[in-house]
């Protein structure tokens, strides 16, 4: 294992990048050499597996005199609490430091809340992370030091965007590598912790202008610290990102040395590690502690699931829990002292706990104001602690994962769309241009209503070793794969494995450069021909089935295209089951026809290759059904996976309704989830089943003089039951499925 490690970052994309990105790439490839010798083997099954829930009380400045311990620890025993982090410092130390410019906290007076809590907790068996939060600092540290602060491009001091005595870190420099570590190692060698949580550990300075970046990024690249990140392709863009993720190594490097240096069980663990390489992660991360603490207005109910996913794939053999908030933290505004509603509060963890989280609470402000969260989290927790050897996972027994890419993420920037062949398009600026967001989401929405139990697979970690486990990997427009990824999928394919891929999977480089042709040209059957619409208009598939894959829809000729199409040239002849029918007017109506109602242009390749299936879809299916939901595109990409699998999956679940779904196991057992997410508030889009809701009771004042003679439900077809209360009409209504009318006649 380490030996494959160690292979894996020496071959590597980073050291690569900085080689390609940069002419003078030399003082960053040394960086990165040296944090290679110097990682740590991976370490073992430490006392992180021991707790299955966790609570954070995260302090403000004036809860030491303020917060209720007894409600805590009440609360702590009574949902089976086996871990808690607690705030420590950072922006404020919540303990008597006395490491210089560490800001006490002005509330704390000779008390010390976070080694109280501390003892008291390790006393009730539970063990404790300490939480640090170094982005922001306080006047007099900037004014003595004013090399810790982040400066904009024109040197200027980066000020906190809501806190005005305060200012924003530099994360490159040495707040992060000199001042910090002094902290953490004051706090690990004061209270008996067992490691640290880090809470924006990155900074939130955006780009920083200061010396130490300027100098260090000039003698790492050759290059002036770019103006902004808009331009992904820009080499200096390039560089810069490589350069602050080798910085981000070399943090988690010394800070979890530092952390076990002081005590050889505990370690550092960040709550974030945004595209950072797994591999390299996992040479020094024991567990990770996923920060998505809610949704926000456009975002799906499985965004729970979809972090523990993500988590599970970051750490493979490691723990990994979800943070959630009980407040409303997942929109600008904010509002952390009242409560989210009991369903969504409900729906959002069990959903991370369907998908292998261990449920982290955080509750921002150890002074409770509205409780009524309280009752519900100790349900949960109760609950789970009550089943907690069905949710010690060995195994989750998916056979479909979704590879997500970084790179294209990060460096995949399509021209933005011209016209769509009979009008201008004006671009949306809704429609991310750069990355794959959106089709992964709605390839993703798509798995989850087709009810196939995934997990997630990162495009570096595609050895045979990890990912022979699966039965199929579906790209979603994985655009920015490495020649390696690709001869791995290519691999995978030959050995048996299925791939299902769309739109532009493999045309760049994993610099998003793109290339003559796909990589994965032989897997599609086709060659890329030079040309892909970004904006199409009421194109169309013609189904020429019957085939596996228009399954559903062979009673109708034509189904809908997708907005953006991908030209190319098939390899043999075989006719496609999906053709193309070219845009044609959308307006004005009396030009709404085709003037060539078939061609021989496929629109999917489903195909045989080596002992496996590929199919590959030459345009945005997933990305359109994102944005459009209909039901045909669902359909097909339920179609192509079930073809790709070439058998049944482990689990399927039949019923109504969206059901999330996922099968684990453990020692001496197998669960299946089913989460349901039924629910009209769940996402965005459009009904895709109804559901009989009720009973109603509807109360009518009738005209003047006139009384009922009947009163039938028209939807229902049924006589209704009635009663006259208070001179008004009283009708029972038991359900309604669509559109129920109570037609009262009147006498
Ligand atoms: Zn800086």
């Amino acid at each position: 294992m380490e030996n494959g490690m160690a292979d894996n970052i020496s071959g590597g994309l980073d050291r690569r990048i900085l080689l390609q990105a940069g002419g003078a790439a030399v003082g960053t490839l040394a960086l990165s050499q040296n944090a290679l010798s110097a990682a740590a083997p991976a370490p073992g099954r430490g006392w992180e597996w021991e707790p299955m829930r966790w609570v954070q009380i995260c302090a403000t400045d004036d809860d030491p005199q303020r917060y209720d311990k007894a409600f805590w620890v009440d609360f702590l025993k009574r949902t089976s609490t086996q871990g808690v982090c607690l705030s420590a410092g950072g922006v404020t130390a919540f303990y008597p430091t006395k490491v210089p410019f560490h800001y006490r906290s002005p509330y704390l007076g000779k008390t010390d809340m976070f080694g109280d809590l501390t003892q008291t907790c390790k006393k009730m068996g539970i063990r404790v992370l300490g939480r640090v939060d170094p982005h922001a600092m306080h006047e007099d540290a900037l004014t003595a030091h004013p090399e810790w602060v982040a400066r904009n491009a024109d040197g200027s001091p980066k000020r906190h965007p809501t806190a005005s005595d305060l200012h924003l870190t530099c994360p490159n420099g040495p707040v992060t590598f000199e001042w910090m570590p002094k902290v953490l190692k004051e706090i690990v060698s004061s209270y008996p912790v067992d490691g640290i949580f880090g809470n924006r550990w990155a900074g939130s300075a955006g780009i920083c202008y200061c010396n130490t970046c300027k100098t260090e990024f000039k003698a790492a690249s050759g290059f002036d610290v770019p103006p902004s990140l808009a331009n992904p392709q820009s080499p200096e863009v390039k560089a810069y990102n490589v350069w602050v993720d080798e910085k981000r190594y070399a943090q988690l490097k010394l800070w979890g040395d530092t952390v076990s240096a002081a005590n050889p069980q505990a370690f550092f663990t960040p709550g974030t590690w945004g595209r950072l390489d797994p591999v390299r992660l996992r040479s020094t991360i024991r567990a990770v502690f996923s920060d998505r603490q809610g949704r926000g207005g456009q975002d799906p109910a499985w965004l729970n699931g979809r972090s523990a996913k993500e988590a599970y794939c970051a750490m493979q053999d490691r723990p990994v829990s979800g943070i959630f908030a009980v407040g409303e933290t997942s929109t600008p505004y904010r509002w952390m002292d009242s409560c989210q509603s009991s369903a969504e509060l409900t729906s959002y963890v069990h959903d991370g706990l369907a998908h292998g989280f261990r449920p982290w609470l955080t509750k921002f402000k150890a002074e409770v104001f509205d409780r009524r969260w309280v009752p519900v989290i100790e349900k949960i927790y109760a609950w789970h602690a009550r089943h907690e050897t069905y949710f010690r996972h060995t195994e989750n027994l998916a056979r479909v994962a979704m590879v997500q890419s970084e790179q294209t993420a990060t460096y995949y920037a399509p021209p933005a769309p011209q016209s769509a062949g009979n009008r201008e398009v004006v671009p949306d600026a809704a429609q991310a241009r750069i990355g794959n967001a959106d089709y992964m989401r709605g390839f993703y929405q798509a798995l989850v209503e087709a009810r196939v139990p995934f997990n997630m697979a990162d495009e570096r970690q595609l050895d045979p070793d990890y990912i022979a486990r699966y039965k199929v990997l579906v790209l979603p427009n994985a655009a920015a794969l490495s020649d390696a990824q690709c001869t791995q999928l290519r691999s995978y394919v030959e050995k048996g494995g299925a791939i299902v891929a769309t739109h532009e999977t493999s045309l760049c480089d994993e610099w998003g450069k793109p290339r003559a042709n796909f990589a994965l040209a032989d897997l599609f059957g086709c060659d890329y021909a030079g040309r892909t619409d970004q904006r199409v208009q009421n194109v169309y598939m013609t189904v020429r089935g019957p085939h596996p894959l228009t399954q559903g829809f062979d009673d109708t000729p034509r189904i809908m295209g997708g907005t953006k199409l991908v030209h190319v040239r098939p390899r043999d002849q075989a006719m496609a089951p999906l053709t193309l029918v070219p845009s044609y007017p959308d307006l004005p109506m009396e030009r709404v026809f085709a003037t060539q109602w078939q061609t021989e242009t496929p629109l999917v390749f489903a195909r045989n290759f080596g002992k496996g299936r590929v199919v590959y879809f030459p345009f945005d299916l997933d990305r359109c059904f994102w944005e459009v939901s209909n039901q045909d595109h669902l359909a097909l990409l339920r179609n192509a996976v079930a073809w790709a699998a070439n058998g049944t999956q482990p689990l399927t679940v039949s019923g109504p309704g969206m059901v999330d779904v996922s099968y684990w196991r453990q020692k001496d057992s197998v669960t299946a989830h089913l989460v349901n997410l039924t629910n009209p508030m769940a996402m965005k889009g459009y009904m895709r089943e109804l559901f009989a809701m009720g009973p109603y009771t509807v109360s009518l004042e009738l005209p003047q003089g006139r009384n009922a003679r009947a009163v039938r439900l028209l939807e229902s077809g049924t006589d209704a039951i009635i009663h006259i209360e208070d001179g008004r009409l009283i009708v029972k209504v038991p359900n309604v499925i669509a559109h129920e009318v109570v037609a009262v006649d009147l006498s």
